[in-house]
């Protein structure tokens, strides 16, 4: 059993931290909200009032937060965690945040003899409380042994990207091809509902056909065909409009500083902050279908 320190225990984070404590870790949580505070010591955890507590209490810190912004904040701030944790402790951000900060608090924390991952996740609030995310990894192979038995309980696939900041790049870049591939999926439908070709009938051909991927076989962007999907649901998230914006925000920040042509990606997020902006943010991301379908 090892005592975790948790902090950020939002939509993601406390099932995810719920997870480690029916695995039997101590799971000792910090967040600004008194109320996801107490849902976890509800579920068997400890409250701790700050992330410098928890850093110099816990064999193991996770942070998951909203954005780069929190987070150098928590791990290099007054009273942060690198300043605050025993050396050798192993640190994991889960958040999805921008490579520049994750390799700058890698390379803080380093520097004080801490082992540092990130490992942002895809799976969602159902991938969290099922224990079955995705974790994309960037750090030294020390850290990602030691990390692999404590990932193992909150989710199904670890993969190591790399060094760090590897983990976060694997991630923008993913979300680029999702944001980008649902765009593509949904202009097809709409086109085909013009053209008087039936929602399964296109379903059924492209999702056999070279036309397959995620967006079209995991999450149709129309009612139907794949029951699961958000569209059978007026769009209620899953995975928001503004989550979806903010990842590709991110891709384009990272194409920017590394000169990479990524001419669809920033076409993408364009249509994605208009749909934000026409008051959707809340919506699942493939509700981008009713905007494009005007
Ligand atoms: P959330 O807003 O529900 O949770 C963030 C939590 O951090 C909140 O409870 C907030 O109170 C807390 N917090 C903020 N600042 C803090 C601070 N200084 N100290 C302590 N706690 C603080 O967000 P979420 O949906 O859980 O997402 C977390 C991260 O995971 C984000 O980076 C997001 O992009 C990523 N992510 C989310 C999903 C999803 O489907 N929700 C999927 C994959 C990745």
């Amino acid at each position: 059993m090892a005592r975790i320190g948790f902090v950020g225990l939002g939509n993601m984070g406390l099932p995810m931290a719920q997870n480690l404590i029916k695995a039997g870790h101590q799971v000792e949580g910090v967040d600004v909200s008194r109320a996801s505070v107490e849902k976890l010591t509800a579920a068997g955890g400890v409250a701790v009032a700050t992330h410098k507590i928890a850093a110099a209490r816990g064999d193991v810190v996770i942070t998951m937060l909203p954005s780069g912004k929190e987070v150098r904040e928590v791990y290099l701030g007054a009273g942060g965690i690198v300043e605050n944790a025993n050396p050798g402790t192993l640190l994991i951000d889960c958040s999805t945040i921008d490579v520049e900060t994750a390799r700058a608090v890698a390379a803080a924390a380093e520097a004080r003899g801490l082992l540092m991952l990130d490992a942002p996740v895809s799976g969602g609030v159902t991938g969290a409380a099922a224990a079955t995310l995705t974790f994309m990894v960037g750090g030294s192979t020390q850290a990602f042994t030691r990390a692999l038995s404590i990932l193992g309980h909150m989710g199904k696939t670890i993969v190591h990207a790399g060094g760090p900041g590897n983990g976060q790049a694997a991630k923008i870049c993913n979300n680029m091809i999702l944001g980008i591939s649902m765009i593509a999926v949904s202009e097809a439908f709409v086109l085909a509902e013009q053209l008087g070709l039936d929602h399964q009938k296109l379903f059924d051909i492209s999702s056999k056909s070279s036309g397959q991927c995620w967006a079209l076989t995991a999450y149709c962007p129309v009612p139907g065909p794949v029951p699961a999907s958000p569209a059978n649901r007026d769009f209620a998230p899953g995975f928001t409009a503004a989550m979806m914006l903010k990842d590709l925000k991110l891709s384009q920040d990272a194409a920017g500083s590394t000169g990479a042509n990524t001419a669809l990606g920033a076409e993408a997020a364009r249509i994605y902050s208009r749909y934000v902006e026409s008051g959707e943010a809340g919506r699942d991301f493939s509700g981008i279908i009713r905007f494009i379908r005007g």
